[in-house]
């Protein structure tokens, strides 16, 4: 049976009651896109909007000074829930986990890369980091390298012991995969890259969400991820980066609230992180991310982590039973995070997922931004179903209903 008590926190999700595609309910498997957000998290947000809602770091009203202090202690609890123990000097507010990539490609990449020097990653990188060192290898001459993946779809990593040399600057790998779910050891991974004085960047959008992390333990120099895909709000992600190493690094944009001082000729820095939050920065979203956070500690991430692995080993067994289904990722046994993607021969992708939408289930059809790693398994696309806490194994069976009908319908 499962680790949660999923009837009961299904109640903090008012739109898991709602119906879908003329009264059938909703089952909502697209949590690795984004997840649902609970009543206390979109709490913090009207409290915020309605009681104290103001300009940070400016103000000397009291207003200012309330959202001030809620949205810098915001920045320790998110540092907190990583494990990163030196707070908000180590934690910066981005847009994404798509922001925190491009910080670190802009403001370290350019400066510190340049013809000879190797970006590391792995064929099961997301868009946002792939498309991002891409174009960075190209301005300033570095060269991309991918650690392949395996026959059973996880990362080869005697291959990652050759490609991790002398030559390498930055390794940056995903920590779960969204599409094949396998779970990288990104703390090997960061030994290697810090035996040949590397650096490496950690894309953890889908493994905080789901199990507990400690950026300290792993020992990466950056990490990051998102709130929507962790009960929080859209528009703010976060960067975990070692102190020294941000300190030293130049800003990403500039503007207000990132300076020191300024004059006509020149200006100087603020403190991390401001120095990267330039403008008026994510105040409501950060407060309510620093909310989901103590929502999820709460019920626990072990727990969420047990409860996910109880739907996704259902649903991967069941799939496994069709002859038709061809399920992605590391086979059942293999540590796996809370996502199963697969097709049925014959079915595309894109029509399987509108019947399914026609039976209320909400999967994500596509390349899931990894367009290379489709090519490399030599299909066009697949369908995903990504679990979170408030799913049960009986949602499972509502989808293989679901593929039961697409298949009497196209077969
Ligand atoms: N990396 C991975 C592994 C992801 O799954 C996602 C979200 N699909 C991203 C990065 C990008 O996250 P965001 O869209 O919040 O920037």
């Amino acid at each position: 049976s499962s680790a949660l008590d999923v009837a009961a926190l299904r109640e903090d999700y008012p739109v898991l009651d709602r119906e879908v595609s003329d009264g059938v309910p909703l089952v909502y498997f697209d949590n690795a896109a984004t997840t649902q957000t609970p009543k206390q998290v979109v709490d913090s947000i009207v409290d915020y909007y309605y009681n104290y809602n103001s300009n940070v770091h400016r103000g000397i009203h009291q207003l200012s000074q309330e959202a001030s202090v809620a949205y810098e202690e915001a920045h320790d609890r998110i540092a907190e829930f990583v494990g990163a123990s030196g707070g908000r000097e180590e934690l910066v507010f981005t847009k994404n986990t798509t922001e925190s990539e491009n910080l670190v490609a802009y403001s370290w990449g350019l400066n510190e890369l340049g013809p000879g020097d190797e970006v590391v990653l792995t064929e099961m990188e997301h868009h946002a980091s792939l498309v991002t060192w891409q174009q960075i290898a190209k301005k300033t001459g570095a060269t991309v390298r991918y650690i392949p993946i395996d026959d059973d779809q996880t990362l080869d990593m005697d291959a990652a012991k050759d490609i991790i040399g002398p030559d390498t600057a930055l390794v940056s790998v995903v920590h779960v995969s969204n599409v094949l779910g396998a779970i990288n050891p990104v703390s090997e991974l960061a030994d290697l890259a810090h035996e040949q004085d590397a650096l490496i960047f950690v894309d953890g959008a889908q493994a905080v969400p789901n199990r507990p992390v400690d950026v300290e333990a792993i020992d990466a120099d950056f990490y990051a991820f998102s709130a929507h895909k962790m009960a929080g709000p859209t528009g703010v992600g976060a960067l975990y980066g070692k102190k020294h190493l941000l300190a030293d690094m130049e800003p990403f944009t500039y503007g207000g609230e990132m300076i020191n001082r300024v004059t006509y000729e020149d200006a100087t820095w603020a403190d991390v992180p401001w120095k990267f939050e330039a403008g008026t920065p994510v105040i409501s979203q950060g407060i309510a991310f620093a909310e989901a956070a103590d929502y999820l500690d709460e019920i626990g991430l072990e727990r969420i982590a047990e409860h996910e692995t109880h739907v996704t080993e259902y649903a991967y067994e069941r799939l496994a039973e069709y002859d038709d289904v061809e399920v992605y990722g590391p086979p059942l046994g293999e540590e796996r995070g809370g996502l199963v993607a697969f097709n049925v021969d014959g079915i595309h992708a894109h029509d399987l997922s509108s019947i399914l939408n026609d039976h209320g289930v909400a999967i994500r059809a596509g390349d899931h931004c990894t367009q290379p790693l489709h090519q490399k398994m030599d299909i066009a696309a697949s369908v995903r179903a990504s679990f979170y806490l408030y799913n049960t194994r009986e949602e499972v069976d509502a989808l293989l209903d679901g593929i039961d009908d697409a298949i009497s319908i196209f077969k």
